[in-house]
Formats: C-alpha cells, sequence, structure tokens
C-alpha cells in the first residue's frame, strides 16, 4: 500500500483533460507576469508582490485582511485550526471536501470533528443546521464552526445562493457559531450567479479563492478574514510550513489570474452545458445538468463502471475522473475549447457504442 500517485502514462497523447480544472497550465502571458514580478522574502513580510495580491484579495472578498497560502487544502486546515480547539465540532455537507478529501486533517491538526450534514447538491438548509445544533452540556463537543462549500463540488458545482447562505450563516451566529466558506471555486459562483463575491461571503467569517482551479494559476490560495483572524492564521501558516520566500513569482500568476481570468469562467459554464447536452443525448449515461463547470454523470446504463468507462476514453486520449462506482466528472476549463468538447464527446459516443 502506498499513498503516492501513480505516475501518469504519458505514451499516450492527451486530446481532451477534462479530469479537473486543476489541469490547466500556465500561459505565456501569465509567465510574463511571473517572470518580471517583484519579489522579496514572503514570511518576513518584504514582498511587495504577496502584499498586492492579498490586499486585492481581500477587497474582492469585503474582508480586512488576507494570508497568501500555497494551497486550498492549507488554508482550509489553517482556518479550522485557527477557528477550533481540540474536541471542538465543525458543522458540514457530509460530502465537503474537509471531510472527503483533507486526509482527516480536522482531526489531526485541529484536533476537532466534523459533523457531516444531509442535503441536496452539497448543500444543507438553515433548518437542517437548526436540527444539528447540540445543547450545551459537558457530555457534547462544542460547536465550534459551520462550514459551507462554494461551489459545491460533490454536489454537482452547484452554487449556494445568496439567500441561502444568509439563512444559514444567521443560524450559526445566532448559536455563537463562525462560519467559513471553502471557495475553492467562489469565483464560478459569482460569475454564474451574476452576484459580486461579497455578496456571497458576507456572512462569512473566513473565507479563501483558489487560485488553482477555473482561475488557472500554477500554485496558490487565498485565505481571508477579519485582521485578528488573519494574525491569528500567520501561526499556523508558520506551524505547517507554509510561509514562503520569493512567493511573488508565484503572487504574480494569482494576480494575472485576477486580471485576465475571472469574467472567462463563463466561457467554461457555457462549454459545460454543451458538453452535459451532448452526453444526455448518449442514451445509456445520465447527466446531471451543470450550473457551472462541472458535469457529473452516471454510466450505469452502459454496463461500464465510471473506472472503466474512463479507461476507455484515457486510450483515446481523453481524460475525466471518476467519484464512485458508476458515477464520473468532467470539468470544464481554460485549456479545454469549444471545439474539444466535440471532440470528447464524439469520443465517448464512440466508447459507448463499442461497450
Ligand atoms: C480542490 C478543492 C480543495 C483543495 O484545494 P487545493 O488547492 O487542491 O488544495 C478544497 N475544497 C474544494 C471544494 C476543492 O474542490
Amino acid at each position: 500500500m502506498s499513498y503516492e500517485p501513480k505516475r501518469f502514462d504519458f505514451s499516450i497523447p492527451v486530446r481532451v483533460n477534462l479530469s479537473s480544472d486543476t489541469q490547466t497550465k500556465p500561459s505565456r502571458g501569465m509567465k510574463e507576469a511571473m517572470m518580471v514580478a517583484e519579489v522579496g522574502d514572503e514570511q518576513m513580510g518584504s514582498d511587495p508582490t504577496v502584499w498586492e495580491l492579498c490586499d486585492r484579495t481581500a477587497a474582492l472578498l469585503g474582508k480586512e485582511a488576507a494570508v497568501f497560502l500555497p494551497s486550498g487544502t492549507m488554508c482550509n486546515q489553517v482556518a479550522i485550526a485557527t477557528h477550533c480547539r481540540p474536541g471542538e465540532e465543525i458543522l458540514a455537507h457530509e460530502s465537503s471536501h474537509i471531510l472527503s478529501s483533507e486526509g482527516g486533517g480536522a482531526a489531526a491538526i485541529a484536533g476537532a470533528l466534523i459533523l457531516g450534514l444531509k442535503g441536496e447538491r452539497g448543500q444543507f438548509t438553515a433548518d437542517t443546521l437548526e436540527e444539528a445544533i447540540r445543547p450545551v452540556s459537558r457530555y457534547s463537543p462544542t460547536q465550534r464552526l459551520v462550514e459551507v462549500e462554494q461551489t459545491a463540488n460533490r454536489g454537482g458545482g452547484a452554487c449556494w445562493s445568496v439567500e441561502a447562505l444568509h439563512a444559514v450563516t444567521r443560524t450559526a451566529h445566532a448559536h455563537g457559531l463562525s462560519t467559513h466558506m471553502d471557495g475553492a471555486r467562489l469565483m464560478n459562483a459569482a460569475v454564474a450567479l451574476g452576484v459580486p463575491a461579497t455578496d456571497l461571503t458576507e456572512g462569512c467569517d473566513s473565507v479563501w479563492l483558489d487560485f488553482t482551479k477555473g482561475l488557472a494559476a500554477p500554485l496558490g490560495a487565498v485565505l481571508a478574514g477579519s485582521r485578528d483572524f488573519i494574525g491569528h492564521a500567520w501561526r499556523w501558516k508558520q506551524r505547517l510550513g507554509g510561509s514562503m520566500r520569493q512567493g511573488g513569482m508565484c503572487a504574480a500568476a494569482c494576480i494575472y489570474a485576477l486580471e485576465h481570468n475571472i469574467d472567462r469562467l463563463a466561457e467554461d459554464h457555457a462549454n459545460a452545458k454543451v458538453l452535459a447536452r451532448g452526453m444526455a443525448q448518449i442514451r445509456e449515461i445520465t447527466v446531471e445538468m451543470p450550473e457551472t463547470n462541472l458535469v457529473f454523470f452516471d454510466t450505469e446504463g452502459t454496463g461500464m463502471t465510471a473506472d472503466a468507462f474512463a479507461g476507455k476514453l484515457r486510450q483515446e486520449g481523453v481524460l475525466v475522473s471518476t467519484s464512485g462506482k458508476y458515477r464520473g466528472r468532467a470539468c470544464l476549463h481554460l485549456d479545454v475549447t469549444a471545439a474539444q468538447v466535440n471532440e470528447a464527446l464524439s469520443v465517448m459516443k464512440q466508447v459507448v457504442n463499442a461497450a
């Protein structure tokens, strides 16, 4: 048993990479911005480009301050450790990334436990949250934090509406709980809903933005909150080894992404709809209609598991990912064109017909 990733089979050329929106490669313009970035020593506070990225992201998210971290996972872990003490409880959707995909980090690092809430498309209602509030007693864990994921990844890339968010964050605050948003795809939601990001982050005490998903930077994520919160988050950044040196090179890529790659997310959403409609025409496949850039589908009708289907597509140079026996995911992003969507669709038809 090894946790090391399997080495990619580089011998089969990739024609269309729908496996994740993390698959984007830095563009020439982005690399040029990185090359000319003014840099310093990030952990000493002397990298001007990192400061600029933090200030601009804090403003975009409507928060007082922000901190640059290597990844979204580290943003979640630093935020959780800053909010929670050992033995305290986080309430989050049962399909949330912090519960399923961060190696048990909340327990291992902060000593916090996570209570998984149920709900459609990766979201839960204020009523569900209310029902999960424990009476204060010597017996129960102290509840500390409510977490929401925007967009809800395993919920099909679904957007939390402004109203649904406000209802949940209001309920959390009424019970003295803090609120945290995993904003891995927050800008996809803002673009899809046609609202400023601040409308979506208003009720969240902490929120982060991933620059390596649809925004297409090579690394980096920014966690934002009150000045006091970010001041304490820095201690966990240091502890976890997330303090950087000439981080400005990477921050420059993120600033480039803020300037060039937000509005264009609408193209990914349009491509996702075309892909979903095309896949829905393959009778054997069931498709969840996308709200943003993620297209989830079910392969049971093809007689193939999602892994078998993905394996056959892989042979033809089309990459998708799987997240269940019959559940698969195709992600649209900057490096997938409308023409490549059609190319992927014809390969999918061919693979299903041959099965
Ligand atoms: C990708 C992702 C993360 C983790 O971000 P990384 O930058 O890959 O560490 C967290 N939450 C959600 C919902 C994600 O999709």
